[in-house]
């Protein structure tokens, strides 16, 4: 454990067991040294207490860098609940995790995550104030949307063989929810062509129907011929069997955790793909869930959400100049920003 901490540069982890509810939670604070550690709270059967602490980890490190690279007074911190199994008492549950939170003293803000809903967070904010995503504060998926088009227009920028505007251009979605079915609205508003996919038919039909969009098979969406390839469902879908496959010029989505693998991103980058890192293009929610936590205005909310460009501009400037993959450039702007200094290596354990 202590070599994962250490691998991370992981703060604190902090584990509850309470008998009565059955709750088995940790929480994992990357960092607070911008601020506290705001993260997701994910409610998963989770096949052991290892599993569940893998994941703790490795998404919180993820939040510290999200927040990092979005310019935010934020640290980077996630929960996860291993879910109980057979029947059990939900609000209980939450009960108990809120005792949890409440007790981290602000240190730990939670948010909604796989698995939790707006209701569990209005559960959370019965005993505590540090939690976000509560029936008050609204969807993030359209900001996400839009952070998510300002990426995909910088990468368009940068890439030498496209064009500056999505007009015309082939954009192959994959995940039509709520951000998905977002983003193909501003792409369609742009004049792009839509290829789209998604397990659930409706939602296809649906893009089918307001966007004009060509649907895809699930299991070709990210092998079609196009411009460029957006993952907007899960995670992992970039990797060593979908990497030769891809027929894009570029990978720009809202995904969590698209590569499978640090090595990933050194293989897109040996394809000549340009890749816009996930933490950094999909950071508009975390923004949004940001600004009405802690207190901003509209203004500041789409000034940040618009940064989103400059910083994938930068990413793909340093890209160029240095050779390295974006995966790697965006770890080290992240790790420069949370520990002021250099990273120490820039091999990709480091990440
Ligand atoms: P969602 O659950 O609303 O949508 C996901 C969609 O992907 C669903 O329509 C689902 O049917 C589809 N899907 C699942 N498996 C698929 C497959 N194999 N092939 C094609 N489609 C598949 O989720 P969302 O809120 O739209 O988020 C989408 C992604 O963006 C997730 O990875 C999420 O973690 C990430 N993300 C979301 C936000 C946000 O604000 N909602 C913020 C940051 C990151």
């Amino acid at each position: 454990m202590f070599k994962e901490m250490r691998e991370t540069r992981m703060s604190d982890l902090h584990y509850k067991y309470d008998e009565a509810s059955g709750l088995k939670a940790i929480v994992a604070i990357h960092s607070t040294l911008r601020g506290p550690a705001l993260g997701g709270c994910r409610i998963i059967p989770y096949a052991c207490g290892d599993d569940a602490l893998t994941d703790a980890i490795r998404l919180a490190q993820g939040m510290s860098y999200k927040a990092a690279l979005a310019g935010l007074n934020l640290g980077g911190g996630k929960a996860v609940i291993m879910e109980p199994s057979g029947d059990y008492d939900r609000q209980a549950l939450f009960q108990a995790f809120s005792q949890f939170v409440e007790d981290l003293n602000g240190r730990y803000i939670t948010a909604m995550d796989s698995g939790t809903t707006v209701t569990d967070m209005d559960t959370i904010a019965q005993q505590t104030s540090h939690v976000s995503c509560t029936s008050r504060c609204g969807n993030p998926a359209p900001l996400t949307a839009e952070g998510v088009y300002y990426g995909i227009q910088a990468s368009l920028k940068a890439h030498p063989d496209l064009p500056d505007s999505p007009e015309g251009l082939r954009i192959a979605v994959q995940g039509l929810g709520n951000v998905g079915y977002a983003l193909c609205r501003l792409l369609y508003q742009a004049g792009a062509q839509l290829l789209v996919a998604d397990i659930d038919d409706q939602r296809v039909n649906q893009c089918v129907q307001d966007f004009n969009a060509t649907p895809v098979a699930t299991n070709e969406i990210h092998a079609v011929p196009c411009e460029l390839f957006s993952p907007c469902g899960l995670g992992g879908i970039l990797n060593k069997d979908t990497i030769p496959q891809l027929q894009c010029a570029a990978v720009a989505g809202s995904a969590n955790n698209q590569l499978l693998t640090e090595e990933d991103g050194a293989q897109l980058h040996q394809r000549n793909i340009l890749y816009a890192p996930d933490y950094v293009i999909n950071a508009g929610g975390l923004i949004f869930v940001a600004i009405n936590h802690l207190g901003g205005n509209q203004e500041d909310m789409q000034h940040r959400i618009h940064g989103i460009y400059d910083t994938l501009l930068e990413i793909y400037d340093q890209q160029k100049t240095s050779g390295l993959p974006s995966s790697i450039i965006a770890n080290q702007l992240a790790e420069s920003a949370l520990f002021g200094a250099q990273p120490q290596s820039l091999s990709t354990g480091d990440a």
